[in-house]
């Protein structure tokens, strides 16, 4: 077999860098941004991205499939959002009080989702799904909370999948259930024994970094969440702070005539600003009205005109249709790719946030390998989790990526042997 693609430089300014954050930031960095859980070929930190392009401290250029891990919607440093949100950031991004942005974007997110009467506005998605609980329970005047048993909604006490820092006391309104299982829910409804405030999912399943695959949905059950929902008097959480405005631009479920009645979005609004969002029906909007949510930046402008840029710009064309086809090519050029060097791989969920596993790979041991060839040919992947498209991807950007993963799938055979 023959490869052809350049490697990619050392990173001594990377390094460097690292070695200074490892003084100065908790474990040199914190979170899901810490790329000391990847393999070795990955930067730390970047200086620049254009379009579907990144660049690391070290001038090494990368075709990004994980887009942030889902902001940049509409590529990196897209002209039409970065210019209305320059145009806000003259005027002044935090006043006095709100600028006339919050209300034109809270009209545009109730004339984009089709369940929404009424927008409030925070900064992360943990805000979204932690606002979205509180309502749930004002409203309620209950305490439990339904959800997936390894869905992640956010990084407070109650969501976090480290316990650490956390008490049991935190978590003990929480009752597991498994997606897709109806059965499940039903137990987990009955275990808590009429105090369901809100039953919380995302619209499909993508629970990764878990060594199982995304599945969508079966229609069935999200009715029979919606139904049980109804019978109980619980509010339907959905959060969306990942799949937003990348499915359906109306809400994920509306294909299925489903409503939720508060929905959680963040990533994808503002490509790159930092701004979350819960949108509900009029049957919570006093109880939204009455709770105390607030904080110093949620009022902030700018992020506000990015996202009523960003969105605009999705509305202007069927973005989830465009970013399904690019992500099918490169869904279906990985699979022969993967049959050709001898791997079984599952790829799974929409080709918009694709997910790809190899077989008999539990610690994504075989995903490591391949992900680290290929970001040392300049192809941004993540072995365990969801990758992202944006509408800035193309059908010569997959042709281009292809061209490096079908190096780095011949370099992960001949490492395996
Ligand atoms: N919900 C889901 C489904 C998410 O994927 C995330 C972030 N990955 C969150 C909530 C939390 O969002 P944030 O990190 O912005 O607080």
């Amino acid at each position: 077999m023959t490869i052809t693609t350049q490697l990619q430089a050392a990173k001594p300014l990377d390094d460097a860098l690292r070695a200074r954050a490892g003084k100065v930031i908790p474990s040199g960095m914190y979170g899901h941004m810490n790329v000391t859980l990847l393999p070795s070929g990955y930067p730390q930190f970047y200086v620049a991205g254009k379009g579907t392009r990144l660049w690391d401290t070290d001038g090494n250029e990368y075709l990004d499939f994980m887009c942030s891990f889902g902001p940049m919607i509409s590529g990196h440093a897209n002209s039409v959002v970065d210019d209305a949100a320059i145009a806000q950031q003259k005027d002044g991004d935090a006043l006095g009080g709100p600028t006339p942005r919050m209300v034109e974007l809270a009209e545009l997110m109730v004339d984009t989702v089709e369940h929404a009467d009424w927008a409030m506005f925070a900064k992360n998605g943990t805000d979204a799904t932690s606002l979205a609980v509180t309502i749930a329970r004002a409203a309620t005047g209950r305490k439990k909370l339904l959800k997936g048993g390894t869905a992640y909604h956010g990084a407070n006490a109650w969501f976090n999948p480290n316990p650490l820092g956390s008490t049991p006391e935190d978590r003990a309104n929480i009752i597991n259930f498994e997606f897709n299982d109806l059965a499940s829910l039903e137990s987990a409804a009955a275990e808590a024994d009429g105090d369901v405030a809100a039953i919380i999912l995302s619209p499909f399943r993508h629970d990764a970094p878990v060594s199982t695959d995304q599945f969508d949905v079966d229609p069935a059950f999200a009715q029979g969440v919606r139904a049980l929902a109804d019978r109980l008097g619980a509010v339907l959480i959905m959060d969306e702070v990942r799949t937003g405005f990348r499915l359906h631009t109306g809400g994920a479920w509306e294909p299925l005539g489903i409503h939720p009645d508060l929905t959680a979005f963040s990533k994808a609004m503002a490509n790159g600003y930092a701004i979350s969002s819960v949108v509900g029906t009029d049957a919570l909007r006093e109880a939204a009205g009455d709770i105390f949510a607030t904080g110093s930046f949620w009022y902030a402008g700018v992020s506000m005109a990015a996202a009523i840029a960003n969105i605009g710009l999705l509305k202007a064309t069927d973005t989830p249709a465009q970013m399904a086809h690019v992500g099918q090519l490169l869904r279906d050029g990985l699979r022969s790719q993967a049959e050709s060097h001898g791997f079984t791989i599952f790829q799974s969920g929409p080709p918009v946030m694709p997910f790809l596993r190899f077989e008999d790979d539990a610690n994504f041991a075989t995903a490591a390998l391949f992900t680290d060839a290929a970001v040392r040919r300049g192809v941004l992947l993540h072995p365990a989790h969801n990758w992202f498209l944006s509408t800035a991807h193309t059908e010569k950007d997959v042709a281009w990526a292809l061209d490096r993963t079908e190096d780095a799938f011949a370099e992960t055979r001949a490492t395996l042997g």
